[in-house]
């Protein structure tokens, strides 16, 4: 292993790729919490690690950080194998669900702390902290206590303080959940701007997929220990890996069937044909998703559509939904606000499932078995 800069233990230098091989985890008792991982989080880039409570993102956060150790596999940052590197020579900097910021000392102290630690001299501390006050919109607030501070600048203040070491990796757990939702937005713009600004390579832990959206360049999509899907936010949601990503990225509405000539045959139902057509073995069990903003409502049975009865209607901002009991399962339709169709409840109404926008998948992930 390359030794590095001395005292550091990881090398100072251009913004590299953070390397995961094969990373597992499994804590004593058999907890399963990681496994299998390979996963590359390219330089310079914001990855969101997003999926349900318990499937493994703060333990596999908590391993790039050497707050933990894997139970097997390696972590690289670009060359150097920084497996078993401690996590404070890592050079990494942290932002946690509840920010620790210390209440005993200014948001000036705060934010130069870990510079004091390093015996930095006072003066130069202070201009440090200054300018990354500066960074994050707090100028002048130095000398105010923690407890003068509202949520977002407590969070400003903890960015600040994890960016004061000139960290390579930026490592961010749920770093939004304690504030209120609109400040939330707010400052998930914030962070993903300044992210832009410095370049730096970012990770940030998240279960709401509209953080993960807003923020990310790519977003792993984690579930039992695995990464489901890696990629861009729109090819996650535009094309879901598997059965479990379309479910827990935006909503789907899924039929059960059976593969038949590329199409998917409901049981005693009309065939649903998909384009490009699916590639499942003819009387393979396949369950075909379409998301509720791609179904349309039509005037006419047809060819691809489904008829049912209206069960309930509700308008939420820009959207209509329209929820439709038909023979094959209830059926969600998106419509804009725009669109005058307003079905009445107990009406009966076709839905049109459009080719293009029908995603296959085997009746049952491994990520769905229970
Ligand atoms: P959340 O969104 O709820 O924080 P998460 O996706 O971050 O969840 P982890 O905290 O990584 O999930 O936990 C993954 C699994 O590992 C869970 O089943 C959890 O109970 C278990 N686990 C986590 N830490 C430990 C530990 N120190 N000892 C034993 N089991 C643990």
């Amino acid at each position: 292993m390359t030794s590095g800069e001395p005292g550091r233990g990881v090398p100072a230098g251009d913004a590299a790729d953070l390397r995961l091989w094969d990373v597992r985890k499994t804590f004593p008792g058999g907890t399963a919490a990681v496994e299998n991982v390979d996963l590359r989080f390219p330089a310079g880039e914001l990855t969101a690690l997003l999926g349900p409570s318990g499937c493994g993102k703060t333990t596999l956060l908590r391993m790039i950080a050497g707050l933990e150790s894997p139970s097997f596999g390696r972590i690289h940052l670009g060359e150097t194998d920084i497996t078993d590197v401690p996590a404070h020579k890592r050079r990494f900097g942290m932002v946690f669900q509840n920010f620790a910021l210390f209440p005993h000392l200014t948001v000036a102290e705060n934010v130069a702390y870990s510079l004091a630690i390093e015996g930095v001299a006072k003066p130069k501390r202070r201009a440090r902290a200054e300018a990354l006050l500066d960074l994050v919109q707090l100028p002048g607030y130095g000398d105010r206590r923690i407890g003068e501070l509202s949520g977002g600048q407590r969070q400003r203040v903890a960015i600040a303080r994890a960016l004061a070491q000139e960290p390579q990796v930026f490592l961010l757990d749920e770093p939004m959940s304690a504030l209120d939702a609109k400040l939330r937005e707010e400052m998930q713009v914030e962070l993903r701007l300044l992210q832009q600004r410095l370049g730096i390579t970012t990770i940030v832990v998240t279960h709401d997929q509209r953080e993960a959206m807003t923020m990310a360049d790519r977003i792993v999509v984690m579930s039992r220990g695995r990464a489901e899907q890696v990629g861009p936010p729109q090819e996650v949601y535009q094309r879901p890996a598997n059965r479990f990503v379309a479910g827990f990225i935006g909503k789907a509405n899924f039929l059960t069937g059976t593969a038949e000539g590329g199409a998917v045959a409901l049981p005693s139902g009309p065939r649903l044909t998909v384009a490009p057509a699916a590639n499942f073995r003819d009387g393979a069990p396949v369950q075909a998703a379409c998301r509720p903003e791609w179904t349309h409502l039509v005037p006419e049975a047809g060819a691809n559509t489904l008829t049912g009865r209206v069960a309930f209607v509700r308008d939420i901002g820009q959207v209509r939904e329209i929820h439709v009991e038909t023979p094959h399962g209830a059926q969600v339709c998106e419509l804009p606000f725009s669109n005058p169709a307003r079905p009445a409840l107990g009406d009966e109404v076709h839905l049109f499932l459009p080719p293009e926008l029908i995603r296959v998948f085997p009746a049952q992930d491994r990520a769905d078995a229970a």
